[in-house]
């Protein structure tokens, strides 16, 4: 392993040390790992300086370049703004710390590449009652109706919504090899070579790199974008559309993925709103204070405060951070997990009319729609839960423990 240090021309305030380590693995391929270095003077402590670790030489100079470029650019314009913490469980947590490996050692998680797990009862069966438990309240609360959609969507619908500018470093693109005979001959031909394992890497980019194209459409990292999709140049007839779906979800995570806390693939379960700003607000607002209770009938601790989305690379992405702080369009629901660490467990957003716009969405009136979704991460709810709760439903809550066993039946 090579290991530089890399001055940083701007310090990074302290405040912002976190929002440097969530970007770092997305400044290059080449960082294997890395750490802050903070330094005080003039009676600050503040990152001025970046440990880097690398499997091959790096060019020190490009690398710093970089990292001032990430700093300037991304880092340092986010303006502070203080979290507002809008909700406490009254439940305390202990958290089990070896619940991940106890997961594996029993095969509740069965890895399955980078940031992927499969799973097991009574693991999935937890993941189906939390599901049904939100999809429930949902559909009682706002009469959504179920809608099932593809693991695709196509890339057209992201770069309307702004997803693909916002957040490039996420996506995960289909390809397909080009549509000819002579091609597929070529492929066959070049991939027949290398030895299997290598096909993962240098050798099937190089096939790939040739051979191949867009599909046209992306891995699907959101649920709620192919519901404004198919609501796209519509004028409402009532205040308030919502709709709820399950769905795979696809995040490149980089070397950020992390036990089931962040993964390359997850489920979501979301409701979408679409509407009037008015019955939106309210009703993301209502949603989200009848989580909270449920969260709590299911003895989980943990708390929800304003967040902002991890825009990156695009013009105006402190800005966008600090307006979505600022606004509070967007509040995480915290759950305490092994390691005393939390997770966003789910989200609650509004969007204003950015995706009204982009899909000509109207209300009733005329007026451009509002929309806002509520976004729950199936595998990081049910790891919160067996972090506080053990790994063995006898010690889960008896309203959990019941309904596991009524399907079971
Ligand atoms: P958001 O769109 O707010 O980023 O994501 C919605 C929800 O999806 C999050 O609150 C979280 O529960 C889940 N989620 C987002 N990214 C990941 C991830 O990398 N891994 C897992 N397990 N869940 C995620
Ligand atoms: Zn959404």
């Amino acid at each position: 392993m090579h290991e530089y240090t890399i001055p940083l021309s701007r310090r990074v305030p302290q405040r912002l040390a976190d929002e440097l380590s969530k970007r770092m693995f997305f400044v290059s391929e080449a960082i294997e790992s890395f750490e802050l270095v903070e330094e005080s003077a003039d009676g600050t402590t503040a990152v001025g300086a970046v440990r880097i670790a690398a499997r091959a030489p790096l060019d020190e100079a490009a690398m710093q370049h970089l990292l001032d470029r990430l700093v300037s650019e991304e880092i340092v314009p986010q303006r502070s703004v203080k979290a507002h913490r809008i909700w406490r469980s009254g439940q305390s947590a202990t958290t089990h710390d070896d619940t991940f490996e106890s997961m594996i050692d029993q095969g509740l998680a069965i890895g399955s590449g980078e940031g992927q797990f499969g799973f097991a009862e009574p693991f999935l069966g937890l993941i189906s009652h939390l599901d049904v438990v939100f999809r429930t309240a949902a559909q009682r609360s706002f009469g959504a109706p179920e809608r099932r959609y593809p693991g695709l969507i196509a890339t057209e619908v992201l770069a309307r919504s702004g997803y693909l500018a916002s957040f490039p470093q996420f996506l995960m693109f289909a390809g397909r090899l080009h549509g000819e005979l002579d091609s597929y001959k070529a492929f066959v031909d070049q991939v027949s070579r290398p030895a299997p394992a290598e096909h993962a890497g240098a050798a099937m980019s190089r096939a790939l790199a040739v051979h191949s194209t867009h599909a046209g459409y992306t891995l699907s990292p959101a649920v709620c974008y192919h519901v404004y999709e198919q609501q796209a140049g519509t004028g409402l007839d009532t205040d308030l559309v919502s709709v709820t779906a399950r769905g795979t979800c696809f995040r490149h995570e980089s070397r950020y993925h992390r036990s089931l806390e962040r993964l390359w693939e997850f489920t979501m379960r979301e409701v979408v709103f679409i509407g009037s700003e008015a019955r939106v607000l309210e009703a993301r607002s209502s949603f989200m204070h009848e989580v909270f209770a449920i969260v709590e009938e299911l003895g989980l601790a943990g708390h929800a405060e304003t967040a902002s989305d991890p825009f990156f690379c695009r013009a105006g992405a402190a800005e966008s951070i600090w307006t979505q702080r600022l606004m509070e369009l967007k509040y995480e629901l915290l759950l305490p997990v092994a390691g005393g660490r939390s997770v966003a467990a789910a989200s609650f957003n509004a969007h204003g009319t950015s995706l009204g716009e982009a899909f000509s969405i109207s209300t009733p009136d005329g007026e451009v729609a509002h929309t806002g979704c509520v976004a729950f991460g199936l595998e990081r709810l049910a790891y919160a839960f067996v972090c506080q709760h053990g790994l063995d439903p006898a010690d889960w809550p008896d309203p959990v423990r019941r309904a596991l066993a009524d399907t079971r039946l």
